[in-house]
């Protein structure tokens, strides 16, 4: 019988953990499958908009959970942007004190529900687990069992509203609802302020609602948290544009005292090739919104999107596969991924481009588009691709995509969707002179506060990193609420 003693601690001494593994054979751990997470059936699902993944039942995730060997220095925490204490709580779900769980992944993750669906885990915590690092095997299924411990907690009516220290009266504004905005938000409710959260959209939640779809993240789940922070106190304005419906002036005229922009970063970019500028060409921001939000999908509804039936999706990331899904889902027959890398190199969680595969999306890698064209009626009927190749790494570290001379060919189409990037929401930079930018348009900010060069406001998310991730966006949000806590302790309650 193998032990891996030297991984393994002999004695334990902090109060959660409580069961010593004196000599625990670490084979019989080591030597159990990971758990797999059931799923809906591909070719179902891909015609409807039910969750792909169906979640852990108990028995599996209290089998998963027994995996974890309880490495006496965990490396897994280190790989989760928020450090959430994966070890405590994958223990906790071993020990069946499934509430207890997610109150340990609350201490440090608002949306554990969100993050165990949406996070690319295996870049992230799961990359970081001794499984990976030194076993070279699956690792433990850190993000299926958190989703497991804030599903249990909520469907069974055992969320609480979080304490909260003595209200203090004094306004603060949160500009957007997406994850940046809501973390930053509860934050500042728990320390006591009087916080208002103001929204452009008729939705709230930004990218958790607008952009990624059902199939991934029920807009449910979203809601929940939204109304435990409306119990909390925090008050939601909709369709309310800051720089536009009140600008700054107006809100410090209304005794705000600290802004928090989390504005996002909804602004597509294209390739700027000949042809973009045909009908049925959207970008994938305009697509999802489109069906996501204002019911597009419905054909009877006023604004309803062209369910085409050959469909091209350019680009690797997130946004590209939740256009590409939705598309086959809307009925396309052909749904189709043009992107100019490899498999390897696509940014996209891993989980989304293998549930993209079993729903019958077709994968063009190493090709790019060089120009559109169109029928009598300005309607894109066709795409000229051109093969490409892999040189040198470039800035990101992913090898350059590089033309392959006189391999054009080109692929019908009847809906074109572009995915190839975004940048940040331009509007309140623009309406703020003295806001310090960077020359790709994010809010420049102390990275330790999140404080701008205009001292009373605080920024992060996407607006400050460009397209990033939602636990990024939520870490971000968080920090800043420390330091506006610490600046309006400082400058306002005190004058
Ligand atoms: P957002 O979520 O963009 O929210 C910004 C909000 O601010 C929006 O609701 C916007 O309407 C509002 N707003 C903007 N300007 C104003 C204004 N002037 N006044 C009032 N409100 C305003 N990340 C992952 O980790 N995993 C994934 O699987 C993943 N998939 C993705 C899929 C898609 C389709 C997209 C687009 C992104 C995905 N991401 C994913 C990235 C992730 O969603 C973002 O990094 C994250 O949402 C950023 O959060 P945020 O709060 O900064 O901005
Ligand atoms: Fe992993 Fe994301 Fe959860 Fe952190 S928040 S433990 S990175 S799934």
């Amino acid at each position: 019988m193998r032990y891996i003693k030297e991984y393994l601690r002999e004695e334990r001494n902090q109060g959660w953990r409580v069961e010593l593994r004196k000599s625990v054979k670490a084979n019989e751990r080591t030597d159990k499958v990971r758990v797999h997470m059931p799923e809906a059936d591909p070719l179902i699902r891909n015609k409807n908009t039910e969750e792909v993944n169906k979640g852990l039942e108990i028995q599996q995730a209290v089998l998963e959970a027994g995996r974890c060997l309880d490495c006496a220095n965990p490396t897994c925490i280190e790989g989760c942007p928020v450090g959430i204490n994966i070890p405590k709580f994958v223990k906790q779900i071993e020990l069946k004190d499934f509430n207890g769980a997610a109150t340990t992944l609350k201490e440090t993750n608002a949306l554990p529900a969100v993050c165990g669906r949406v996070c690319p885990q295996e870049i992230q915590c799961e990359a970081s687990c001794f499984y990976s690092v030194s076993l070279k095997k699956d690792p433990i299924a850190i993000g299926h069992l958190e989703r497991f411990a804030a599903d249990f907690e909520r469907n069974n009516g055992n969320m609480s509203v979080p304490v909260l220290e003595k209200p203090n009266g004094i306004k603060i504004a949160v500009v957007g609802s997406g994850p940046a905005g809501l973390a930053c938000a509860g934050d500042m409710a728990k320390f006591g302020y009087d916080v208002t959260v103001f929204e452009a959209l008729h939705e709230l939640g930004g990218v958790l609602k607008y952009g990624i779809p059902e199939f991934r993240l029920p807009n449910e789940i979203v809601d929940v948290e939204i109304d435990i922070m409306k119990k909390m106190g925090v008050k939601f304005r909709k369709n309310f544009i800051i720089g536009k419906t009140l600008t700054f002036n107006d809100m410090r005229e209304q005794n705000f005292k600290a802004f928090f922009v989390g504005s996002g970063a909804g602004n597509p970019s294209f390739m700027n090739i000949p042809g973009e500028n045909y009908n049925n060409i959207f970008s994938s921001n305009e697509y999802l919104t489109r069906v996501n939000l204002m019911n597009a999908a419905n054909i009877d509804f006023d604004t309803p999107v062209i369910s085409g039936k050959n469909v091209a999706v350019i680009g690797g990331g997130n946004t590209a596969m939740d256009s590409v899904r939705t598309a086959k889902r809307l009925g396309a027959e052909r749904a189709m991924i043009i992107y100019r890398r490899s498999r390897e190199e696509m940014p996209a969680r891993v989980e989304e481009v293998k549930h993209a595969i079993e729903e019958e999306i077709e994968f063009m890698n190493l090709q790019s588009p060089v120009e559109y064209f169109a029928d009598e009626k300005g309607r894109v009927n066709k795409i000229r691709v051109q093969k490409m190749d892999l040189g040198e790494p470039d800035a990101s570290g992913r090898r350059r995509p590089i033309p392959i001379e006189n391999s054009e060919f080109d692929i019908e189409v009847d809906t074109v969707i572009v995915s190839v990037g975004v940048s940040p929401n331009p509007l309140i930079p623009s309406v703020l002179p003295d806001l310090k930018i960077s020359k790709w348009g994010t809010i420049v900010v102390n990275p330790e506060t999140m404080q701008s060069s205009v001292e009373d406001i605080f920024a992060g998310g996407d607006i400050v990193r460009g397209g990033a991730t939602v636990i990024l966006a939520m870490g971000d949000g968080r920090m800043a609420a420390a330091g506006m806590h610490k600046y309006v302790s400082e400058k306002v309650k005190i004058n």
